[in-house]
């Protein structure tokens, strides 16, 4: 009780020094609130008997509110150092967008601008031409739409064309993609009716014919984006799915997932069929995502045949859907940049980084640890291992990119606590720890990261 009795007021703490100083940087509500919250933790210690009378020094007190007042003030969504090697780390953002965008996207979110204006006409124009003629240029597409992501593009294909009648699907692509994205969920949701066909591991022709009736609204391709089947395995191809349909005038849908653009010749694993590829086989309308392997904002791209595709563009559920001009413009710069192959590999960074070689990781750290063992003391220790990247997003689950990583080893701390120091510096750095080891992977770090990883290794040698 002697020590609760000695916690000072809100008053007299605010009359202090370090508190005045304090009220001089920062509004005075904003001080008052983390004095508030400061004591009252210092209360909570008190009665539970972890307070010591050095907490209640007036210096001690001063730092705590400052510690506070610093904490609110760092933005909560904010850049990270992405050590993991998770290329497409969903819960890091997906794709990091392409530098050369920076100054236009810029233009747009601080301006007024064309969103739905036609500057030809001077008259209202539409938000979604801004991309569709490139998605139809890229793609072979004859109409495209884009909206929030590909979960809201399925919701809304789904509402439009299947609202009330049966959509077929094969037992084997009844897909759950990052846990809150299921098939049979996302059809309950659009008011469609799940007739499963065929078997997990095996669907054939004659399972879709024999399940078609006239309450059939859709045939219904879900890519396998994040496992594989293998072993005793068949599956109708996207080619003889969109026979099928034109032969009984049913619409072929297909749910592709990655959004896929580019041939990746001589990675393993690097499978992933291209948008234009589905398009070609004759499918009516395909869904993907902007930030997977598009390497574009969050979106949901939806393109095909004009006369499945423009009746989109009228259903009230759009409105709910729609995406914003920053979205509009990321992804209007990032397809731009797939016009020109070449470019597209150097500049957009998810290609890029998909690519990367072994041997350019490994050229690439040998600079990074003649950087870090300069900028560091010796109690910091740096070495090169090999190790496996993962595409992440929930694509090519069995890709395997070869990478170098850096492990850090401290004389004072443990990987663990290594990880958990690094974690909280003002620019997080996310690195993982495998067989005991802290390590970073040279394919997710940025050249410009480095800074930070240092900034971070000295706060750790303080
Ligand atoms: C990733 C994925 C989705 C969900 O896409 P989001 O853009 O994350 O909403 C849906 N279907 C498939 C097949 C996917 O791979």
């Amino acid at each position: 009780m002697d020590l609760l009795q000695q916690i000072p007021k809100v008053d007299k703490i605010l009359a202090d020094s370090a508190c005045r100083r304090l009220l001089a940087k920062h509004p005075r509500p904003v001080v008052l609130a983390a004095v508030r919250r400061t004591l009252d933790e210092l209360r909570t210690a008190a009665r539970a008997g972890t307070l010591t009378s050095a907490d209640l020094d007036p210096s001690a007190l001063g730092a705590a509110i400052e510690q506070r007042l610093t904490a609110g003030e760092t933005f909560s969504l904010r850049r990270v150092v992405n050590g993991t090697g998770v290329v497409l780390h969903t819960n890091l953002g997906r794709s990091p967008l392409a530098p050369a965008l920076r100054e236009h996207l810029a233009d747009i979110a601080f301006g007024y601008t064309t969103l739905e204006y036609d500057v030809a006409t001077g008259e209202r124009g539409t938000r979604y031409a801004h991309v569709e003629q490139l998605i139809c240029q890229l793609t072979g597409a004859e109409a495209a739409l884009v909206v929030n992501n590909n979960a809201a593009a399925v919701l809304l294909v789904l509402s439009a064309l299947a609202a009330g009648r049966e959509v077929v699907v094969s037992r084997g692509e009844l897909v759950e993609i990052g846990g809150s994205f299921r098939i049979p969920d996302v059809m309950k949701q659009g008011g469609a009716i799940l007739k499963e066909v065929g078997s997990t591991n095996r669907t054939h022709a004659k399972d879709y014919c024999g399940a078609i009736t006239d309450q059939t609204a859709m045939l219904l391709k879900v890519h396998c984006s994040n496992f594989a089947v293998v072993g005793f395995t068949a599956e109708v191809t996207v080619a003889e799915l969109a026979a099928l349909g034109r032969e009984r005038g049913i619409p072929v849908v297909a749910d592709i997932g990655s959004g896929n653009l580019m041939e990746w010749q001589g990675i393993p694993g690097m499978t992933e069929p291209k948008v234009q590829e589905y398009l070609a086989a004759g499918v009516d309308l395909v869904t993907f995502s902007g930030d997977k392997l598009l390497g574009g904002p969050q979106a949901g791209i939806i393109a095909g045949r004009a006369a499945v595709v423009n009746p989109l563009k009228k259903h009230p559920l759009l409105r709910a859907l729609r995406v914003d001009k920053l979205t509009l413009a990321a992804l209007e710069g990032t397809l731009r940049l797939y016009r020109d192959e070449r470019q597209a590999w150097a500049e957009i960074p998810t290609l890029r980084l998909l690519r990367l070689t072994a041997d350019e990781l490994k050229k690439k750290g040998q600079q990074v640890l003649r950087r870090l063992r300069r900028q560091l003391p010796a109690t910091v220790q740096f070495e090169l291992v090999p190790g496996i990247s993962q595409v992440g997003g929930g694509a090519l689950p069995l890709a395997q990119l070869p990478t170098w990583l850096v492990a850090i080893r401290s004389g004072l701390l443990s990987p663990g606590e290594l990880e958990a120091v690094l974690r909280r510096q003002p620019v997080p750095v996310i690195g993982r720890i495998a067989k005991g080891e802290y390590l970073l992977d040279l394919r997710t770090v940025a050249d410009d990261d480095w800074a930070a990883v240092v900034d971070g290794l000295r706060a750790t040698v303080a």
